[in-house]
């Protein structure tokens, strides 16, 4: 019975949290072949979708693609749940196009939640994490893993994570742990005047493990996010609403769906505020949580409520609102761009001032929540705590915002927790590698005062790191770490394949006389690729002239992508030479031990940014803020001195 009760209790890593960053973590790790336990609150809310029940947009659809190609599930589950989905910025420039859709959340859920069920090595268990179990483990590690982060002798902490413990008092073991509780550390719910303690509405606040954290000396902070409230669609009148329709064609997230309509779709629509509006809510500022000082957490700057907009923006006389449906068997609506946290009846009031919503009923009321976050500074690129051995963070935990960002986090945890326990390599995402090495890296580098989230406008290799090539860039990493299988791996290889030999036919072969599309008779004598460069012709205009392209049976995703990279072929390679600069600068590896204060010539302000941050390589220095160039001369002349007197 012992034996029985041990292999019970026994596991490689634990996740705590089963949202979008816990349910990324864990299948990351069991797919690896690691016995992974997730515990989570509550089993009917794994994957939930708290805020927007939509996916996706520039910056998170790169983010989610970039977990398709790495072997994660994001992509795949929200192509069988959306009930609505479009393109955005077809107008603009391939970096900033991206896929959006809108999920039936409760499909969305359900459909994580039977992909966890069914995955080996994954066990599943619902109860709230109160502790951490540690013990002590100085060593000075060597290990493939540690030289992995670049660091040849990696002093890493005393203290390893061995376990947890749960509000029955059980206790669960393992060499990691994951932890993903998102909104619900503390979590404080804040309507008008009301607070009261939850994680989020309807559920319980997890109280217990933030005290562990700071036991082992983690810097908790507080911030704060909020939701709009969920309106009933009887009472809502469509007609005073601006149609948008979702796209006629199936649209596919994931390189490994098939495209098709797997759910019903539907439309959205957009109506506006007004002058009304805005005066219900001025004459209620005094009522707010957020301007009358109760809430003390730091909101997310780019999702700000209505009454944030309203005083931030007070000559704009409107703003929209996004009428975006839950599911396909709910009336529940979601309004975006309308998150507040004030009182119910100035809710009412201000939404029945708006076209469309003049009767409108709420089924759950706008909030915002309070909550208790780490400090990312002290957590490497893995996502592993620079102060416990074994211990990882992941998602809004972390002080990030949104369901790709907690996703992509919990994957590359995953995949940590699996290298550091089969001491294999970590993986580390450069930013020029794609939108989630820019995440983690400002995360690492910079930290964050409030809730972070991704924008195409942070990645400095937009053109590199499009929509389109998340699989060029990481599906053989994905593959390589074990979670992208060989099969789906072929298929990408294939695919590239196929593109190279299309690049290659449009660089032999020349438009002849007479060619099938009469709009290439001025191009007679030149190569299809100086052709396809020219800002008149698309690739569909030369795909009959130029037979040997025909041969390739290339798809239409295939298509569109050799053009871009004819297109965009000298200012994509113009980045390719930005980043073989910047990667000799990731090279350098800077000492772990390095005490900062001790180099002559440094700022104060950057000797004591350097040794709080303690960064790995002369890259990541550099991106500090604070760290000038004057700074980085006197680092690099401090370590060439060091190593040639070594
Ligand atoms: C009110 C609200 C408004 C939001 N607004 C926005 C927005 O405007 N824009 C945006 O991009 N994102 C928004 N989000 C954020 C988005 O929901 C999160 O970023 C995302 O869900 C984070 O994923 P996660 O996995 O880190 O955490 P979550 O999805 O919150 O999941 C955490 C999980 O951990 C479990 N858990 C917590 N503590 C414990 C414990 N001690 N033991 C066991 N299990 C535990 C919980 O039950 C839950 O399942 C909002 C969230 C909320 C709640």
């Amino acid at each position: 019975m012992m034996q029985d009760y041990d292999d019970y209790c026994n596991f490689d890593i634990i996740v705590v949290g089963g949202g979008h960053a816990g349910v990324e973590a864990a299948l990351a790790g069991a797919r690896i072949g690691l016995k992974t336990l997730l515990i989570t609150i509550n089993l009917d809310t794994i994957a939930l979708m708290p805020c927007n029940p939509s996916i996706g947009g520039p910056g998170k659809g790169h983010i989610v693609r970039e977990i398709d190609a790495l072997g994660g599930q994001m992509a795949r589950t929200i192509d069988q749940s959306y009930i609505h989905i479009r393109t955005l910025n077809t107008s603009k420039g391939p970096a900033v196009r991206a896929l959006r859709a809108q999920a039936d959340k409760y499909s969305y859920q359900k459909i994580m939640k039977h992909v966890l069920e069914n995955q080996d090595y994954l066990f599943i268990r619902q109860g709230m994490v109160k502790k951490l179990i540690y013990e002590d483990s100085s060593q000075l590690v060597n290990s493939k893993y540690a030289l992995s982060l670049g660091v040849s002798s990696l002093k890493l902490p005393n203290l390893s994570v061995r376990g947890v413990e749960i509000e029955t008092g059980e206790r669960f073991f393992a060499r990691s742990v994951i932890i993903t509780t998102g909104t619900f550390l503390n979590g404080t719910i804040h309507i008008g005047d009301t607070s009261y303690a939850a994680g989020r509405l309807g559920e319980f606040a997890a109280t217990g493990l933030t005290d562990s954290l700071i036991e082992a000396g983690c810097n908790v902070r507080r911030l704060k996010t909020g939701t709009v409230a969920r309106v009933d669609s009887r009472s809502l009148d469509f007609d005073q609403c601006v149609l948008q329709e979702p796209s006629p064609e199936p649209l596919n997230f994931s390189y490994f769906t098939e495209k098709q309509f797997a759910l019903k779709q539907v439309p959205c629509w957009i109506t506006y505020t007004n002058s009304s509006t805005h005066d219900v809510i001025r004459k209620n500022f005094h009522r707010s949580p957020l301007f009358g000082g109760k809430i003390k957490g730091v909101g997310p700057r780019y999702c700000p409520s209505i009454e944030d907009k309203v005083k931030r923006f007070s000559d704009r006389d409107r703003h929209p609102v996004f009428i975006e449906p839950e599911g396909n068997a709910t009336t529940e609506i979601y309004l975006q761009g309308m998150s507040t946290s004030l009182p119910m009846d100035v809710q009412i009031s201000m939404l029945r001032t708006i076209p469309g919503l003049q009767n409108v009923n709420i089924m759950r009321p706008g909030y915002a929540v309070e909550y208790d976050c780490v400090d990312t500074l002290q957590i490497y690129p893995t996502m592993m705590s620079k102060l416990v051995m074994g211990l990882f963070f992941a998602g809004q935990i972390n002080g990030t915002s949104g369901y790709e960002e907690a996703a992509a986090q919990g994957l590359m945890a995953g995949i940590n927790a699996a290298a550091y326990i089969k001491d294999n390599e970590a993986l580390v995402l450069g930013r020029d590698q794609g939108y989630i090495g820019v995440l983690i890296d400002d995360l690492v580098t910079k930290g964050t005062e409030e809730p972070y989230r991704i924008f195409t406008a942070r990645v400095e290799y937009r053109l590199t790191c499009r929509f389109d090539n998340a699989d060029d860039r990481l599906a053989a990493l994905g593959n390589k770490c074990g979670l992208l299988s060989d099969d789906d791996f072929e298929m990408i290889k294939e695919s590239r394949s196929r593109r190279d030999r299309a690049v290659q036919a449009l660089k032999a072969f020349h438009v002849k006389q007479n060619p099938v599309n009469p709009a290439l008779e001025d191009c007679i004598g030149r190569s299809y690729e100086e052709v396809l460069r020219r800002p008149e012709f698309n690739i569909h205009m030369i795909q009959d002239s130029l037979f040997s392209l025909q041969d390739l049976h290339l798809t239409e995703d295939d298509l569109s992508r050799v053009e871009i990279e004819t297109k965009y072929q000298g200012y994509i390679q113009k980045q390719h030479n930005q980043i073989q600069d910047m990667q000799k600068m990731e090279k350098i590896t800077i000492p772990q031990n390095l005490d900062y204060t001790m180099i002559t010539g440094l700022s104060v302000e950057c000797a004591q940014k350097l040794q709080r941050i303690k960064p790995i390589t002369i890259g990541q220095a550099s991106r500090i803020s604070g760290v000038s160039p004057a700074d980085m001369t006197v680092l690099i002349y401090h370590l060439r001195n060091k190593m040639e007197s070594c």
